[in-house]
């Protein structure tokens, strides 16, 4: 194939900086990966430029920053012979031209100076080892040993070199086939998908952090399933999160079966993805079933149950967010709440719908009740017409009274409008049970609608009710 020339790619001056720098230190350099296949794919100039050096990628970085106004930070990755400097709203990272091998134990590999076609061979995908020239002699010339612009026009993954080889020696680049795949909707050469299924043990030696960090790029896509359809074609979610393929399978006893949880589950994730960009939202979607693997039961009087499998899951997520290193924190409870509640709404939209239900609800979910609402509107996958018409109207009632409950009674945050003070200094009490009692009474007074959510009215309520106790 003719070398084709991109020199409108590298309008911006610092391409020209960098082409001096480079000149000047006398070694090649040249833009590479992600910003050449981007640009390519969107015509759209990207902001993370790559830069590849026939020589120190790091010295090459400082040339740079030295002819840059005010002189930007590197910062320098000595173990990884890298270097990196922001500039304006760029992001640069330099490496030198590198030959790399491997060890079985381990993703890091022993690197030796190489040369560009070197540095390209080592490269996760054809896609991905594109490189555009910086130097004087053939500025914005494009080099493509493998045909990545081919494999660009026919929208697939492959691997530079033998696919068998590639994949074991890092397997991280599994994950990245799959997240590019979903990111791009390319398809993966079957001789690659082919390969990961065989090496997918090797995902063991890979940090938790560095999977999580591909999950969380693929629930950011449009359409998540099709990453997670590959991870589990591949064999790969087996080991990443057994808590989803436990959900799998169809069961039938005495002619009663129960749906395909795990294939709902996808669905449901691609649902949550149209009307959310919130990756908790997306995670809680993609962990609302996890419950029901070991709560399935078949009851000869009901069919298949799963009896507190919110509850159940909502426990597991704590631990699957502990095995995958995530974070502890409000996040991971925000998905807990979520797994927890997520029945709630469709509960209650299968009856009449009560303002005393719909207040519990809001007095419940809290601040994170719209979001429970869209997770709850995800989960309907029925096929059947009548049935999806029902619940997607029951929950336009629901949604409309939250608005109205909220209105009158400011549930979301509920703060009692009686505090225990107020009420040991009414009846003059120590701190006892009592307090407690009539507290409580106050609260679950306003969550069925006998009194507003109001000072005078709850002060009122709360004389009557300490009179039923005797107290005064
Ligand atoms: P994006 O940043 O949009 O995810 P990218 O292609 O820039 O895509 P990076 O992870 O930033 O991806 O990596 C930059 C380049 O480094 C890639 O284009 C690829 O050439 C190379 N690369 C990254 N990770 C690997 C890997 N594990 N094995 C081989 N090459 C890799
Ligand atoms: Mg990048």
């Amino acid at each position: 194939m003719p070398e084709q020339n991109h020199k409108q790619a590298l309008q911006n001056p610092i391409f020209k900086i960098l082409s001096e720098a480079s000149r000047e230190l006398g070694v090649d350099c040249y833009v590479i990966g992600g910003f050449v296949r981007d640009y390519l794919l969107q015509k759209r100039i990207p902001k993370d430029i790559d830069v590849v050096a026939v020589g120190s990628g790091i010295d090459l970085a400082k040339k740079v920053a030295s002819k840059l106004p005010g002189k930007p930070k590197i910062s320098i990755f000595r173990n990884f012979g890298t270097a990196m400097i922001k500039h304006k709203d760029l992001e640069l990272e330099f490496v030198g031209a590198r030959k790399e091998s491997y060890h079985r134990h381990s993703r890091k590999p022993v690197v030796e100076d190489g040369t560009l076609k070197e540095d390209q061979e080592r490269r996760d995908f054809t896609i991905n080892a594109m490189a555009l020239s910086l130097n004087n002699a053939d500025f914005g010339d494009l080099s493509d040993p493998f045909d990545g612009v081919s494999d660009l026009e026919k929208k697939v993954i492959r691997t530079p070199m033998e696919p068998g080889i590639t994949y074991s020696d890092d397997p991280l680049r599994m994950m990245r086939a799959i997240r590019f795949a979903t990111q791009l909707d390319f398809s993966i050469e079957l001789k690659s998908l082919q390969a990961i299924s065989e090496h997918k043990d090797r995902i063991k030696i890979v940090s938790k952090e560095r999977i999580v960090d591909e999950l969380h790029k693929i629930l950011k896509c449009k359409k998540p399933s099709v990453g997670f359809s590959l991870l589990h074609q591949t064999g790969l979610l087996h080991y990443i999160l057994p808590e989803l393929t436990a959900l799998e399978g169809i069961e039938e006893v005495e002619g009663q079966r129960h749906k395909d949880n795990f294939w709902h589950t996808l669905e449901v994730v691609d649902n949550i993805s149209k009307a959310t960009d919130d990756i908790w939202l997306r995670w809680a979607a993609l962990l609302h079933d996890i419950g029901k693997a070991p709560t399935k039961r078949f009851d000869k009087k009901i069919g298949w149950t799963f009896h507190a499998h919110e509850f159940v899951g909502s426990k597991m997520v704590y631990k699957l967010f502990k095995r995958m290193h995530m974070p502890l924190n409000e996040k991971m409870k925000f998905v807990q709440k979520m797994v927890r509640m997520s029945s709630r709404p469709i509960v209650l939209s299968e009856e009449f719908v009560t303002d005393s239900a719909v207040r519990r609800l809001v007095f419940d979910a809290g601040e994170h009740v719209d979001d429970l609402m869209t997770l709850c509107e995800a989960d309907i996958t029925t096929k059947n017409p009548r049935k999806q018409n029902k619940y997607k109207n029951n929950f336009i009632l629901v949604r409309q009274k939250i608005i109205e409950v909220e209105e009158r009674d400011h549930i979301r945050n509920f703060q009692p409008p009686i505090s225990g003070e107020e009420i040991m200094e009414a009846f003059d009490l120590k701190p006892s049970r009592e307090i407690g009692i009539i507290k409580e009474a106050i609260k679950e007074a306003i969550l069925e609608g006998e009194i507003p959510n109001e000072y005078e009215a709850a002060r009122e309520f709360m004389l009557k009710k300490a009179r039923d106790l005797g107290l005064n």
